[in-house]
């Protein structure tokens, strides 16, 4: 396949001014504690923000690759409100190969996840060793964070999170720029959080689970 989904070069990983207030837009809210941009449009906009291992108070953070791109997003949900993460569910309990690899993709996330907490100067997060996202090493819990994972991490890493990214090439693809009208541009970003807590209780560090996600968990799970 392409390599549309490459890895962001290091110096465009640091997030500007700029890029923060896009995706506090892209997201509705504000942003805290992104360190860096590991992938971007074709524009240049964020379509997946890292946030830190380890929050500024203090709280160990295990989700590093949160997707923020609206028609992304969105796109991703409508797999999820369709069944593909039960599909995968039930492929990985049936295909050794499929469950290696994706353990394999686990693994992955915690090694860049270490090094951003390397880049990031926060270092160890020993609340969370071998504590990924998603449901990995095992299941699938989010889609949006295994598409969050294989966008930042480019095509290979993370076999269901590549599925998933070429599931949605009906509504989004690498190739070319969505972002026009995809969020608000008009008036002042958002600057105060009116969340009290995002998923399973965590802070809401760089947005919310996407609308269809959590009626869907509750009849999927
Ligand atoms: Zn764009």
């Amino acid at each position: 396949m392409e390599e549309n989904t490459a890895p962001a070069p290091v110096e465009s990983r640091q997030p500007s001014a700029h890029d923060l207030e896009v995706l506090s837009r892209q997201l509705g809210r504000p942003v805290r504690d992104v360190v860096e941009i590991p992938a971007r449009c074709v524009c240049g906009n964020p379509l997946v923000a890292a946030t830190a291992p380890r929050l500024s108070n203090g709280t160990p953070f295990p989700t590093t690759f949160y997707l923020t791109h609206p028609v992304i997003t969105s796109a991703v949900s409508r797999l999820e409100a369709a069944g593909l993460m039960n599909e995968m569910n039930d492929r990985l309990a049936a295909d050794a190969s499929l469950a290696a690899a994706y353990r394999a993709a686990h693994e992955a996330y915690l090694r860049a996840r270490a090094e951003i907490g390397g880049r990031s100067g926060i270092g160890d997060v020993p609340e969370i060793d071998g504590v990924s996202a998603g449901g990995m090493p095992t299941r699938v819990k989010c889609l949006h964070v295994l598409v969050g994972h294989s966008l930042a991490a480019g095509q290979g890493v993370n076999p269901l999170g590549d599925e998933a990214i070429a599931a949605i090439g009906e509504w989004w693809t690498a190739e070319r720029c969505y972002c026009d009208g995809a969020w608000d541009t008009d008036g002042e970003a958002p600057s105060r959080d009116l969340s009290r807590h995002g998923p399973q209780g965590l802070p809401a560090i760089v947005g919310r689970p996407a609308p269809v996600r959590k009626s869907k968990k509750e009849t999927s799970e």
